[in-house]
């Protein structure tokens, strides 16, 4: 299949990647061209313009940072256009909201080109390995086509309804990460200042059922205040953040714990800290 991937950062370089080992022939544009540039010596082509990326393919996944990029590319940057009446399947991967997909969903109709609505759960690891969870939502037919696509992404594709549902419980899963890196941060603030170790405190929980492994993969650097590299920058998390309040918000749905996490994120981001890991959120 022939594949092009708008967007080669954390996620969608090695999502890039993965397609090639899988046999693919991939096609990838990047803003910033020196990102993109890296996967070329893996047997993928780094296109000048988005239109050249897509130009041919199957399946156009996106993988950007929000609705703003995502819409900036695929209705004012005319990748949507070079696809009417192509027959290609967008297959929009990035977390950008209800009103972000509903934009899209919109964009798409008017010009007939199919959509799948495919956010993923899972970070920088899982997606080099291969081994993201796919949420996938949109006409069976298209999913279908998307198939190889989400097999070489992922270890796992959750098959849901009408392109938003994926979108939809991208957002609950967030609330939940979200939540649970903000009481990992308070727990681990709480033990320093009431003089307990607070690796005693991780050892305590893990492998418990108190204790999830996002514990331990985050917990060391909050005490440690390691950063960097960012698996998942915290500017975006603030974004999710964002995303969730706004679909609680449309649905007249009060959050208690949500409004306080994106405090404490938007914090840690005046303090410099928006390149870095969600850990930072510590610094909040
Ligand atoms: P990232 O490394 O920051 O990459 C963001 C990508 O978006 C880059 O390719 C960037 O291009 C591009 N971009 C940003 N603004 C743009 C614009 N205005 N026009 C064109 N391109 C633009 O982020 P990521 O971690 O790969 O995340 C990508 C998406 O996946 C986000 O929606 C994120 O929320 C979601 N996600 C991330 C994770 C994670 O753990 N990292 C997990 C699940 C989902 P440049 O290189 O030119 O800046």
């Amino acid at each position: 299949m022939v594949v092009a991937v708008l967007g080669t950062g954390i996620m969608g370089a090695p999502m890039a990647r993965n397609l090639r080992a899988a046999g693919h022939d991939v096609r990838v544009w990047n803003r910033t061209r020196e990102k993109a540039e890296r996967l070329a010596g893996d047997g993928i082509a780094v296109a000048a313009a988005p239109g050249e990326a897509v130009r041919g393919a199957d399946v156009v996944v996106t993988m950007l940072a929000d609705a703003a990029a995502v819409h900036g590319l695929l209705v004012d940057g005319g990748v949507l256009d070079a696809l009417r009446d192509d027959g290609a399947v967008l297959c929009q991967m990035s977390t950008i909201g209800i009103a972000g997909m509903e934009d899209v969903a919109h964009e798409c109709a008017t010009r007939a080109v199919p959509l799948v609505d495919a956010p993923v759960l899972g970070t920088k690891q899982p997606a080099e390995q291969g081994q993201l969870i796919v949420l996938a939502a949109g006409p069976d037919d298209a999913l279908e086509r998307c198939a190889p696509v989400f097999a070489a992404v992922g270890s796992r594709t959750i098959r849901l309804g009408e392109a938003g549902t994926a979108t939809r419980l991208k957002l609950v899963l967030n609330h939940w990460l979200l939540a649970l890196v903000h009481s990992l941060a308070e727990t681990i603030d709480l033990a320093e200042a009431i003089d307990v170790d607070p690796r005693t405190f991780l050892e305590t929980i893990s492998g418990g059922p108190l204790g999830p492994a996002y514990a331990d993969l985050k917990g060391g650097p909050m005490i440690e205040r390691r950063f960097e590299p960012a698996s998942f920058p915290l500017a975006l998390a603030g974004k999710d953040a964002d995303l969730v309040l706004e679909a609680a918000e449309r649905h007249d749905h009060a959050l208690g714990v949500l409004p306080v996490v994106r405090e404490r994120v938007a914090r840690a981001i005046e303090r410099g800290h928006g390149d870095d890991d969600l850990a930072a959120l510590f610094c909040g």
